[in-house]
């Protein structure tokens, strides 16, 4: 059986004195973790918008927070004063990150079948995060189109000295049917591997379809990586809508394009992860992690992509603290710097952490928006999922009961942590529309629906509370081969 927290009783001593007390002679063992502790903390998350403020804060007042900008560092600041004025206690750990610097971005058809003397065409387009620059006037290139990989080798003798288009629609009906992630799955190794699959094969640059599910012909930008043994060629991603264009010009006949980009990678620059503990009351090196990440790309405010989700975890921890709650085990808010492009703050916590990983408990990562959340992802071993049971118990009147156990990483930041056998963990939210402005320059706060995001703090705060309070912890989880 559990004791609860010396703050826990004060404050729920009704609940506690209401609740059949346990002995070994009582037919029903109490719960472990008192429901009525994980109700409290439920409704008190409905009634804050505690986290919505510092979502308001991160976005409206910063920005954009790509990694190695003065706008992250602000960011950096910004949270930590929050957290600290939370009453919680604050690490800032140090991590090197990559500086990348968007410039121009231009993309003109030049030549087309039928194209009336003299008249040229925009395309809307977006660099990829790490593209190299073309020559400061551009390049002007024959383009050649194709739809995947294998059309790709299958067309190797004409990619020479070619613009390459990955051509490969996002398919949205599978986004629409719950299945999010695995449209983007699909769909992003051409945004990551495009550049250097046409490298090989002698193209002087790539363009993909965006990397989305709507159709208000926004380019999604992303991260790319180029491979060691191939030139390094600039890659960028037109809007749907354009790509489509040059598809169907194409089809007709040759296209030739010119294609301006001028990012420049700058040398890495000195960041950190923010830390902030709530200590555990007799457990206090067992630490249960509740993450975000705080950086975004340089479009937009990244209200989505992460915003909301690492202001849910400073909510939920926030919230704890505010209810004079206190775990066994202490609960660590992760505000983790380059997510986006290097995953510099996730690997410099591996780092540091690399000899206690039994103390490691529980990692939870928010990283798929600020939709309706149904419930919870578990990666935990298959004899642990019966023992999540209270969690979504609690969550019930707000609709969050779907507890589902999948294998492998379910957060890019706390991917390492998993690895190493850390059970880890994601609020499941409502991702049909993530897609459509991931990425974009429309992840805006109004995105952000401030009642799903109080669900979303009620989701990691109880669940976060459950794990730091179960009497043992949940077994650790092989790696899969
Ligand atoms: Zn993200």
């Amino acid at each position: 059986m559990t004791r609860p927290s010396r703050a826990a009783v004060l404050l729920f001593a009704a609940a506690l004195v209401a609740a059949p007390a346990w002995s070994a002679g009582t037919e029903q063992a109490a719960p472990a973790v008192d429901p009525a502790v994980l109700a409290r903390i439920r409704d008190a998350a409905l009634s804050s918008d505690w986290a919505y403020q510092r979502l308001s804060d991160l976005t409206d007042k910063i920005g954009p927070r790509l990694s190695g900008s003065p706008q992250a560092e602000a960011a950096v600041t910004q949270v930590a004063a929050a957290l600290q004025a939370a009453g919680l206690s604050v690490t800032l750990q140090p991590a090197k990150v990559p500086h990348w610097v968007r410039g121009e971005e231009q993309a003109e058809l030049v030549d087309y079948p039928g194209r009336p003397e003299g008249l040229t065409q925009q395309l809307r387009l977006t660099t990829l995060g790490g593209s190299v620059a073309t020559p400061k006037k551009g390049i002007t290139a024959p383009v050649l189109v194709v739809h995947s990989f294998d059309d790709l080798k299958a067309h190797a003798a004409e990619a020479k000295g070619r613009i390459v288009l990955f051509d490969k629609a996002f398919d949205q009906d599978l986004a629409s049917n719950g299945q999010a992630m695995a449209a983007y799955i699909q769909a992003v190794a051409y945004r990551v591997q495009g550049a250097s699959a046409a490298a090989r094969v002698g193209a002087v640059a790539a363009l993909i379809r965006s990397v989305g599910g709507a159709d208000f012909r926004l380019p999604h930008t992303g991260v790319m990586r180029y491979e060691d043994d191939v030139p390094k060629i600039p890659t960028a991603a037109l809007t749907a809508e354009d790509a489509m264009l040059v598809g169907r010009l194409a089809a007709q006949g040759p296209v030739s394009l010119h294609l301006t980009l001028t990012p420049q990678t700058l040398p890495d620059a000195d960041s950190y992860n923010v830390l902030a503990d709530l200590p555990g009351s007799d457990k206090p090196d067992e630490v249960v992690l509740v993450s975000g990440h705080l950086d975004s790309w340089d479009l937009a405010q990244g209200a989505i992509d992460d915003g909301a989700g690492v202001t849910a975890a400073m909510g939920a921890v926030q919230l704890l603290k505010s209810l004079g709650l206190q775990a066994h085990r202490t609960i660590r808010v992760v505000a983790w710097m380059n997510e986006e492009n290097g995953s510099g703050g996730s690997k410099a916590y591996f780092a540091a952490n690399k000899d206690k990983l039994a103390q490691q408990i529980a990692v939870i990562e928010s990283d798929s928006g600020a939709g309706k959340p149904l419930g919870v992802i578990a990666s935990v071993t298959p004899d642990s999922l019966a023992k999540l049971a209270p969690v979504t118990a609690a969550l019930q009147p707000i609709g969050a009961t779907a507890l589902e156990r999948r294998d492998g990483e379910v957060g890019a930041d706390i991917a390492p942590l998993q690895e190493a056998g850390v059970p880890g963990f994601a609020p499941m939210v409502d991702t049909r529309e993530y897609f459509f402005y991931h990425h974009t320059a429309a992840d805006t706060l109004d995105k952000v629906k401030p009642e799903y995001l109080r669900r979303q703090v009620a989701t990691m705060a109880v669940l976060a509370y459950y794990l730091a309070q179960m009497p043992e912890p949940l077994a650790r989880v092989q790696a899969e081969k």
